[in-house]
């Protein structure tokens, strides 16, 4: 792929051809603010952030939406910028419920990492911020996770994903006013108080502001992972303290997850992005459905029967056992005697393995829960 260079704050930059300038600058650890954009998605240039000046062009224009090109000189710093992204930290902050202490999405959240870049003062979040009289009903319809509209800054991240990673469709911005509004608050046309008051109407929802229960969402946690604030926040969110890195168990893709784990109990699951089979995507079995792990039943040492009761025993002990069984029967009724029944929930080189080992055995009787 072609390369150009371009300078970005006095700095020469590498980047590919038709690439946005936004990508550029984060390729090479030039922040921009940002929101709405994600790297898995299309650009959709609607938080007006990422706003640089290209010298040459009367007025500043949105990173997002606009390809690097030879010798282009970008700006990302300027009076006229910083005014444009204060304006436009301060459509976010209001309609928006501040309380990052007892937000679970604090230290990871991007609206707070923006606040402090743009350093708006204190007391003007106190003022705008949403507060207990104007809240939104919070949905916890779904199993996972709670949607808190009351921490939405509506960059359709979640509804985009849904749509163009899932192509479940499940969510959408409904009564969209607000972007009306907020145009017209950035060209001067109208104060704050309007926006507050009528900007209330949008929010991000089912078909026909349904619940998200009665929507068509699979629940796969997608847009959880990407939403930059706490408005979509798992029902299970507790801060671990390592991670394992692994395969998911439930079906034969092979997924690659990272497991977080407190102690000895797993708490969380995300995607591997590096894993060539996900990219870092997962179903709603792979994100949510670790608990099993946790479960007092689980069986965590093979039983053998001993008089009729199961008793705790060594692997070696158990293998031991199995293998005299295999080689009795073996001997009384031939090899064709035995078969094995593997496991969707394995990997197919277990699975690989696994057959190998059956046909070791003298048996070709092999089969697997995933013809089911
Ligand atoms: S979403 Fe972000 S800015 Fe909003 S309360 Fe939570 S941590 Fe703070
Ligand atoms: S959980 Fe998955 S299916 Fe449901 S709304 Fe989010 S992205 Fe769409
Ligand atoms: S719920 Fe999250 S991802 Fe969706 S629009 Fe609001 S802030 Fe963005």
């Amino acid at each position: 792929m072609g390369k150009i260079t371009l300078s970005i704050d006095g700095i020469k930059v590498k980047a590919n051809k038709g690439q946005t300038i936004l990508k550029a600058a984060l390729a090479h650890n030039i922040y921009i603010p940002h929101l709405c954009h994600h790297a898995d998605l299309k650009p959709f240039g609607g938080c007006r952030l990422c706003v640089v000046e290209i010298e040459g062009r009367k007025s500043p224009i949105i990173s997002c939406g606009v390809a690097v090109k030879e010798g282009m000189v970008v700006s990302t710093e300027s009076p006229e910028i910083r005014q444009a992204r204060r304006v436009a930290t301060e459509l976010l902050v209001l309609n928006h419920q501040v309380d990052c202490l007892e937000c679970n999405k604090s230290i990871d959240c991007k609206l707070q990492k923006i606040i402090s870049h743009v350093g708006i003062e204190n007391g003007l979040v106190e003022r705008l911020k949403r507060t207990a009289n104007n809240t939104l009903a919070i949905d916890d319809s779904n199993p996972f996770f709670y949607r808190d509209p009351n921490k939405c800054v509506l960059c359709g991240i979640c509804v985009r994903t849904c749509k163009e990673i899932n192509g479940v469709d499940a969510l959408d911005l409904n009564f969209r006013d607000y972007w009306k509004l907020s145009r017209k608050y950035q060209a001067g046309n109208i104060s704050l108080s309007d926006i507050a008051v009528k900007g209330d109407a949008i929010r991000i929802a089912g078909f026909n502001d349904k619940p998200i229960a009665k929507s068509t969402c699979e629940s796969c946690g997608e847009c959880l992972v990407r939403c930059p604030t706490g408005a979509f926040i798992s029902k299970t969110s507790v801060r671990t303290t390592r991670e394992v890195k692994t395969t998911c168990p439930y079906c034969g893709t092979g997924c690659g997850i990272y497991l977080g784990v407190r102690g000895d109990r797993v708490l969380s699951a995300r995607g591997d992005r590096n894993s060539p089979v996900n990219k870092g995507r997962l179903c709603v079995k792979g994100r949510f459905a670790y608990n099993f792990v946790n479960h007092p039943d689980r069986l965590t040492t093979p039983l053998i029967r001993r008089n009729g009761i199961l008793v705790e025993a060594s692997w070696d002990e158990a293998l031991d056992l199995i293998a005299t069984k295999f080689r009795q029967a073996q001997d009384k009724y031939g090899p064709q005697v035995l078969g094995g029944l593997s496991s969707a929930r394995v990997t197919n080189e277990d699975n690989y393995l696994f057959q190998k080992l059956m046909r070791s055995l003298g048996t070709n009787s092999i089969d697997q829960c995933a013809r089911l």
